[in-house]
């Protein structure tokens, strides 16, 4: 399954000190209509809830990591989930010790963030539930 897109246009911007990232592109994503499109961003954060698939038991496991990282990078796609805009995030983080963690963003607190949205033009792939993962996948 594949589909064509062209760049519409490209945004840039940051978040500030203390806003959660999850929520805050979500609401850049509905304001500007973004229905298709690829994010990606650098900084630091306070606070993270980064998420494991376990594809055995078909749900996440994740963790809460309350200390300052750096965003070695944010990376993700826009898609529509139950009719309204949807950013898929993953993340990689360094700690003080310059070791990475990362996994499925959850939920993040922006210590510092500056980002890019490239909003696409073209058929947006919509989110719907997948039997053989127990995911929302793209529907053809
Ligand atoms: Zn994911």
């Amino acid at each position: 399954m594949l589909r064509d897109f062209k760049i519409k246009r490209v945004i840039k911007g940051r978040l500030l000190k203390g806003d959660e990232i999850i929520s805050e592109i979500t609401k850049i994503l509905k304001e500007n209509s973004i229905k298709a499109g690829l994010i990606s961003g650098i900084g630091a954060v306070s606070r993270a809830k980064i998420g494991y698939y376990d594809q055995e038991k078909r749900q996440y496991i994740w963790e809460e990591i309350k200390e300052p990282m750096e965003i070695l990078s944010l990376k993700g796609n826009i898609s529509i989930k139950e009719d309204e805009p949807f950013a898929h995030l993953h993340i990689i983080l360094s700690r003080k010790d310059y070791s990475s963690i990362g996994g499925h963003l959850f939920e993040a607190d922006v210590f510092a963030f500056e980002f890019e949205i490239i909003e696409l033009d073209g058929e947006p792939y919509e989110r719907t539930f997948d039997e053989d993962t127990g995911l929302f996948l793209w529907k053809d």
